[in-house]
């Protein structure tokens, strides 16, 4: 039997970034990915900040965009982000960098499939499947990192984590310079389909849980090309779970992705570095969900009141777009989508909001 401090199921952005920082601080840990070739399917934007933050190598970036565009029906709106530029990464590169940076900091880290786990009031078994053999593993703590399907989640919470059926396709026929954000019901329902620029062309899809929406959105952008489309899930920001009887839950199976946006590899990584902290510290396992909420749960609960309200319907949409053709909303929600800036989105949020759209209008006349 292997026994380490910490067990770290899933080699993601988010167990890599735990794995990495709790090396650092010479915690002993064992990171457990199952397949070393695994491609998330994923636009594979990151805020350019997050490199920084999180101390990652520029050289894995493979467009850097520093546009974003919203696109409803006929209208067109330009965003400039080059105060902080998307990032665009190869999934398979990206991830595999993270896993080995946390592999020269001293994490052991497993090509192996978790199998399943028994908790015990001083210590986790886990076992696992390395190289056809099932291997038990002790740690005095298991944290789950292994995304929107988790068996972990299953097995301890005995839940999944709630999602939405995202229908994605590649394409080699057109390569956009921005990232675009594409509203309304017939291509998005209540969310948003992407069209992003990748490494070789675009990776185009939605979020509405619907086929149709797809092949709506590949006739609005012109698609001629014969592609092979995909279905992943993504998660909802509901039924958060961080901790329960020595498992912690990070990333995708914790359900931190930011709603609206729906961005998880930031959040991924920023909810790990939390919660490495309060590993390393010794604090209690409740310090972990504690020390998330102040750092994140407002804007996470404001996203959500606005994707509500702004995504409701066509109408909505058409409002938010109207809302969006002002430099002032695009610089405040740009700062806001960033954390440079505080937004409280109450009932009075909302009437200055309206009152905008009404003065835009009289202006307009
Ligand atoms: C179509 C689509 C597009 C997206 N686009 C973007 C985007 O452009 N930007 C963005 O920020 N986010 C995007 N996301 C969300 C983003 O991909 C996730 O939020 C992010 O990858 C979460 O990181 P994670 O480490 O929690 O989980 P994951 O990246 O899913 O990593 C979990 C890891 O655990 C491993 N694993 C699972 N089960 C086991 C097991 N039993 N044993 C061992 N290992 C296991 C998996 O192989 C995987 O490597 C998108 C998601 C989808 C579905």
């Amino acid at each position: 039997m292997l026994e380490t401090d910490i067990l770290i199921i899933g080699g993601g952005p988010a167990g890599s970034t735990v794995a990495k920082y709790l090396s650092i601080a010479h915690v002993d840990n064992v990171l457990v990915q199952r397949n070393f070739d695994f491609r998330k399917p994923c636009g594979g934007g990151v805020r350019m900040d997050s490199f920084d933050e999180f101390e990652i190598d520029k050289a894995l970036i493979k467009k850097r965009v520093n546009e974003i565009t919203l696109v409803y029906k006929s209208k067109k709106i330009e965003i400039d982000v080059t105060k902080t530029p998307l990032a665009i990464v190869d999934r398979v590169e990206f991830d595999t960098a993270l896993r080995n940076a946390a592999r020269e900091k001293g994490t052991k880290l497993y090509e192996a499939a978790f199998v399943s786990l028994e908790r015990f009031d001083t210590h986790v078994i886990s076992k696992i499947k390395l190289n056809g053999e099932y291997v038990e593993i002790k740690s005095n703590y298991v944290i789950a990192a292994d995304g929107v399907n988790s068996k972990i989640r299953k097995l301890v919470n005995g839940d999944e984590v709630s999602s939405l059926l995202t229908h994605y396709t590649d394409l080699t026929s057109k390569s956009y310079d921005s990232c675009q954000f594409h509203f309304g019901e017939e291509v998005a329902k209540r969310h948003y389909a992407w069209a992003f620029p990748h490494a070789n062309g675009s990776n185009v899809g939605t979020v509405a849980d619907d086929e149709d929406c797809l092949a709506k959105l590949k006739i609005n952008l012109d698609v001629s090309e014969e592609t092979k489309n995909f279905g992943y899930k993504i998660p909802k920001f509901e039924n958060n779970v961080f901790y329960k009887e020595r498992v912690f839950f990070v990333g995708d199976s914790a359900s931190q992705v930011l709603p609206f946006t729906y961005e998880g590899i930031h959040y991924a990584m920023s909810s790990a570095k939390i919660l490495s902290e309060i590993v390393i510290q010794k604090r209690e396992p409740i310090e972990y969900e504690k020390e998330w909420n102040k750092k994140h749960q407002k804007r996470f609960s404001s996203l959500l009141k606005l994707q509500k309200v702004f995504l409701y319907n066509d109408f909505m949409i058409a409002v938010m777009m109207k809302l969006y053709e002002s430099k002032y909303i695009q610089r405040q929600m740009v700062s806001f989508w960033l954390g440079d800036r505080d937004l409280d989105v109450n009932l009075a949020f909302f009437l200055r909001m309206f009152k905008r759209v009404i003065k835009i209008k009289q202006e307009v006349k």
